[in-house]
């Protein structure tokens, strides 16, 4: 019988495409969510690409009654991948505790039914955030956090304090969190992928819109940084191969090859790209103009940050395989997708 595995926030960005990968490899994907900040239709289109709907369960995990009542309901599930977590950092600085609430609560709600039902597994969606502007690049995994700029940041911070002091009181818990650098991209098919609601943070979801015209000109934040062009570098990742990365864990979890019961991985390229070279390489790829205009740095940036991704390579035998050009030929096809676009 195939292993289930529940996705929280598997109707999202990063999930939807860890949901697609996880059945490609044979596993039974439960999703739970509220759709707070995706869509039902998510589903259907997951159901396109791969021919199987995943079950699904519409309820916050902060709710621990709810989440016990799923456990019960559902007394098979092997490991869990929780992405479910509010996620923008704005917005985080105006409403810290909806923040902390939300992201904080649900993770030991989750913990909490793992100890109560027997549920061994758990893969965290973490980030880079937690090391903020480091002194060194690479970034390595013994490389320290740092205080973060943001509440969003911190609760990042705190669930991986939560998971570690919980798995050491818990011999027979194993988690992994995964600090992703900069996911972007979507799925070859153009069926999923990111879809911000509001004006986009994040700066490939704005290009795309901007080649869309759904809004007049990027506006690149600050080009008197310290690197070769003056804007800022980060390492961006495509989501499908990210997606793989939670595949990987979660095997790792599932065949008890993990060294630690609490380990963290980088997942990143490797490669830092400035924000200028990413709109050069975005118009190449797909012919698109773009109107850019270069204003202020943006308050809480960090100039550079880019994966040393030996560890994550050599230890969960996973690589990032996509060049950016791929992907942000796939990130343009899913926009066009959605408007409509030939
Ligand atoms: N950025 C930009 N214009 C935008 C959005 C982002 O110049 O409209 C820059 C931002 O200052 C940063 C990089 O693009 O240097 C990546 O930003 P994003 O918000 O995507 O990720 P993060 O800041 O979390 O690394």
């Amino acid at each position: 019988m195939s292993k289930q595995i529940l996705v929280t926030g598997g109707t999202g960005y990063i999930g939807s495409h860890t949901v697609v990968e996880l059945q490609k490899e044979g596993f039974d994907v439960v999703i739970v969510d509220n759709l707070s900040n995706s869509r039902i239709e998510v589903l259907d289109n997951i159901e396109k690409i791969t021919g199987i709907r995943p079950a699904f369960e519409q309820f916050d995990l902060a709710e621990r009654d709810k989440t016990d009542a799923f456990f019960q309901k559902y007394p098979n599930i092997e490991a869990i991948i929780h992405f479910a977590a509010h996620k923008a950092v704005g917005e985080s600085v105006g409403k810290p505790l909806m923040y902390y609430r939300n992201n904080l609560v649900s993770l030991m709600n989750l913990l909490e039914c793992m100890k109560k039902y027997d549920v061994a597994n758990m893969v965290f969606s973490s980030s880079c955030t937690v090391y903020g502007q480091p002194a060194t690049l690479p970034v390595t995994e013994s490389t320290p956090r740092q205080e973060a700029e943001s509440p969003y940041g911190n609760t990042k911070a705190i669930c991986e304090d939560i998971m570690r002091d919980f798995c050491k009181a818990t011999d027979s818990l194993n988690c992994i969190a995964l600090r992703y650098f900069n996911p972007i991209g979507a799925h070859e098919s153009g069926l999923i992928g990111e879809f911000p609601v509001g004006i986009p943070n994040n700066l490939v979801p704005f290009i795309t819109q901007t080649a869309a015209g759904l809004r007049d000109e990027l506006k690149i934040f600050g080009d008197d940084y310290n690197t070769a062009d003056g804007t800022a570098i980060r390492d961006y990742i495509n989501v499908v191969d990210l997606s793989k990365a939670h595949v990987v864990a979660i095997n790792r979890l599932l065949n008890n090859k993990n060294k630690k019961n609490y380990e963290y991985f980088n997942v990143g390229t490797g490669n830092g790209y400035s924000v200028m070279q990413l709109v050069k390489t975005f118009i190449e790829v797909t012919g698109v103009q773009l109107k850019y205009q270069v204003v202020e740095r943006r308050t809480g940036d960090i100039e550079k940050i880019y994966a040393d991704t030996s560890i994550a390579n050599n230890e969960l035998g996973w690589h990032a395989e996509k060049s950016l050009e791929e992907t942000l030929a796939t990130a343009w096809n899913w926009e066009k997708n959605v408007r409509n676009i030939d």
